[in-house]
Order: C-alpha cells, then structure tokens, then sequence
C-alpha cells in the first residue's frame, strides 16, 4: 500500500510517516499543493491523506484539481477544526472522508483501511448493490430488504442507488442533489430531505432498523444500523 501524505508541518509529517511505515506502508511526503500534484502525476498511490491547511493552494483546492484530472485514488482530508463547513467543502470537492485534527493514530489506520476497502468494492462491477439486509437490482430496479419486495419511483430509485454505490461515507445534501436532479435543479431547497424521507418510509416499513443516517450539519451517509 503506498501512501502519499500531503501536509507542510514537518513534525507532523515526518510522526504521520513513522507511524505509517511500521504499519508497513510506503510513504512518500508532499510539503505543500504543487509538490502532491507533481507526486501524483507520477506514481499510483493507493491512498492520499491530505491536510487542508497547507501554503498556496490549500488542501480543498488540491482535491479539486485531482478529481478535475480523473484522478480516483481514495483522499481522506485531515481538517484542523472539527468544522461543519470544512467537512462539508471536503466532501463537496471529492474527498472521501475527513478526520478532524487532533486524531488518534489508530482512528486514522482503521479510516484508512475502510477506504481502500471501499476502493477494492468499487473496481469489482456487479449488477446487485448490497448493504445489511438491502439489495438493490440496478438491472430490474427492484429494491428487497430480507425476502421484502420494496418499489421505488424513479427519483427514489437513483437516490438508493447514489446511497448504495458511495456506501458508509458521508454525503453532503449539494452532492446529492446535484447528482440526482442535476446542477441546473432550481426546485424546492428541502428535496433531498423529502425523498430521503419517502425512501426511509419504504426501507423501515417493516420495522427493520434505519440505513440511512443523519449526520449533523453534512448530510447523510447509508451504513449497517447502528
Ligand atoms: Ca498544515
């Protein structure tokens, strides 16, 4: 596994790499923007961890220009304050996940090791998307918790399916939106909340437990129940 660590603390840098290597991953070290798109241009790396306050371009603008260039490789942003808006401008310029500032070393391999996980999923395409109890046939279109048949309308539908192909990560409302009914949607602001909530309706009609989770202040993410 090879790591590139983007971050300008030295101290910082050179604990993150220490403490990485003994975990037996290969680290390379980038001391501000350019320096990690000029690593990443030339080398696969499985995953990146990217501080968001770093000199001349900051950690959020670094994320956009990868995804800008296609590139796909899991990033995981680590956010000096534990900040609702620094969370949500992660997420809604294609990082992954976000750890807050001060972390525990261990928070970080096991954040880490779900998002190469995620990526593995990912790259394997298969026509039934999965979670607990819940199957989605994206040929069919037909949802079923258990043996439970459950039908969708389209938007529910695409929504699921959003939900289920960026499983356990959170999603913030824009990037549902926007994926779902499109940059140019000019609709109720609260129709992300409305059709979770039908979705929801329909997924818990049993009293099977939740899926979807709320997260404060981001969005949602769907995961195993709590
Ligand atoms: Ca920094």
């Amino acid at each position: 596994m090879r790591v590139l660590v983007v971050e300008d603390e030295e101290r910082i840098a050179r604990f993150l790499k220490k403490g990485l290597e003994e975990e037996s991953y290969a680290v390379d070290i980038a001391p501000d923007g350019p320096a990690a798109l000029d690593w990443v241009a030339g080398a696969e790396y499985d995953l990146i961890l990217l501080d968001v306050m770093l000199p001349g371009l900051n950690g959020f603008e670094v994320c956009r220009i990868l995804r800008d260039r296609g590139v796909q490789t899991p990033i995981l942003m680590l956010t000096a304050r534990d900040e609702v808006d620094d969370r949500v401008q992660g997420l809604d310029v294609g990082a992954d996940d976000y750890l807050p500032k001060p972390f525990a070393f261990k928070e970080l391999l096991a954040r880490m090791r779900a998002l190469t996980r995620r990526a593995a999923a990912a790259s394997t395409p298969s026509t039934t998307l999965r979670l607990a109890d819940l199957e989605l046939d994206t040929i069919t279109h037909v949802a079923k918790r258990g043996n439970r048949e459950i039908e969708l309308t389209a938007k529910e539908y695409a929504l699921l399916e959003y939900f289920l192909r960026h499983p356990r990560r959170p999603l913030t409302r824009t990037m549902i939106r926007e994926s779902i009914w499109g940059y140019d949607y000019y609709g109720a602001s609260n129709v992300v909340d409305v059709y979770v909530r039908h979705l929801r309706r329909k997924l818990e009609a049993n009293g099977e437990p939740p899926l979807i989770h709320t997260i404060r202040g981001v969005g949602y993410k769907i995961d195993d129940p709590e």
